[in-house]
């Protein structure tokens, strides 16, 4: 899996991001299970309830075209740290990830970035095998 090409297009998506009231700039990019990749921002409003993450932003376009499941999603914020997924994307990241999702944390460029498995960032996640017993 190339992970500096998925954090490449992560960058790319961030370009797009609407924020006019925290000026915190999000891009994603997720790569499907069938190796489509589809890019997010996140998208603020001023009903700041309705503000979409990245994160989601991503994963609905692949979910909206027909992807049921991502092997892998990189994030990127802020220039000099990494910027973890909120906990509603954790939970939409267990929702579509595939058991072994890697989630690719990216800084400045595609070479600094680390990643992470969903049991690290979402130990115990409720999800639909739950629902199946
Ligand atoms: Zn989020």
């Amino acid at each position: 899996m190339d992970y500096k090409m998925l954090i490449s297009k992560a960058l790319q998506g961030r370009e797009n991001a609407y924020t006019p009231y925290s000026n915190f700039k999000v891009g994603a990019a997720v790569l499907t299970e069938d190796g489509k990749i589809y890019t997010g921002c996140n998208i603020e409003n001023a009903s700041y309830g309705a503000t979409n993450c990245a994160e989601r932003t991503a994963i609905f376009k692949a979910v909206s075209e027909g992807h049921r499941t991502i092997k892998a999603i990189a994030i990127v914020g802020i220039e000099d740290d990494y910027t973890y997924p909120c906990g509603i994307c954790r939970q939409v990241i267990a929702e579509f990830g595939s058991e072994d999702v890697k989630i690719i944390l990216g800084k400045r460029n595609e070479s600094d970035y680390i990643v992470k498995t969903l049991e690290e960032i979402l130990p115990g996640a409720f999800t639909k095998k739950d629902l199946d017993r």
